[in-house]
C-alpha cells in the first residue's frame, strides 16, 4: 500500500480526495471547534469541511481565548437548546449572525467544550429543524440529531446564504464514505 501523502490535503494518496473538492467561499466567518480526541477521529468530517470552504477556521483545544467579533454582527453558537434561534422557521435572524461557531465532538465533549469555555454560553444559539435526514452516518453531529458535523454546517450556511452550494459539500462526504465502504471489503 501507498505511503505517499498527498501535499494538498495531506492525506495518504490512497484517500486523497482533491479531484473532487469544488471549493467555494465561507459565506460568512465559520470557527470549528474541535475537541482534540475529535480531531484524531479518522472519521472526522472536518477535514472534508477545511477542503470544500478553504475558509473555514478549525481549531483544536479544550480551552481557547473568547474570539475577537468578527467584521460585523456576532458571533453565534450552533447548538440546540430552549433559548437557541431555529435558522429554518426564523430566516430574520441571518442578519445578526456575523460569523458561527460549531463545536466538534461527541454530546460529551462538546458539553464539555462549553463547560470549560463559558463564554460560549454568553454567545445566542442557533439551531435547525428542517435539515434533511443524515445520510452518511459515520459521526453524530453537533445538532445532536444524526447529522455530521460537514452535513449540519452545510445545511445551516445554505439556510443564510441562498448562492451556497451544499451539493458540493455532500459529494466529499460520499465518497469518503465509499472509501470507508471499500477498505471493509478489501
Ligand atoms: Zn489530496
Amino acid at each position: 500500500m501507498s505511503r505517499l501523502v498527498c501535499p494538498r490535503c495531506a492525506l495518504p494518496e490512497r484517500t486523497c480526495l482533491c479531484a473532487e473538492v469544488n471549493a467555494q467561499a465561507c459565506p460568512l466567518p465559520v470557527v470549528v471547534l474541535q475537541h482534540p480526541q475529535e480531531a484524531r477521529h479518522a472519521k472526522s468530517t472536518v477535514p472534508l469541511l477545511q477542503l470544500a470552504l478553504p475558509g473555514l477556521q478549525r481549531i483544536v483545544a479544550e480551552r481557547m481565548p473568547p474570539l475577537p467579533a468578527p467584521a460585523q454582527g456576532r458571533w453565534w453558537l450552533l447548538y440546540p437548546g430552549e433559548n437557541a434561534a431555529d435558522v429554518d422557521s426564523q430566516p430574520g435572524i441571518r442578519t445578526d449572525i456575523g460569523g458561527l461557531i460549531v463545536l466538534d465532538g461527541t454530546w460529551r465533549k462538546t458539553r464539555l467544550l462549553r463547560y470549560l469555555n463559558p463564554w460560549l454560553n454568553t454567545l445566542p444559539q442557533l439551531s435547525f429543524s428542517r435539515a434533511p435526514a443524515g445520510r452518511y452516518l459515520m459521526r453524530k453531529g453537533p445538532g445532536g440529531q444524526n447529522l455530521s458535523t460537514l452535513e449540519s454546517v452545510a445545511h445551516v450556511l445554505n439556510a443564510l446564504a441562498p448562492d451556497f452550494e451544499p451539493a458540493h459539500l455532500h459529494h466529499l462526504l460520499a465518497c469518503r464514505v465509499a472509501q470507508f465502504r471499500s477498505y471493509q471489503t478489501d
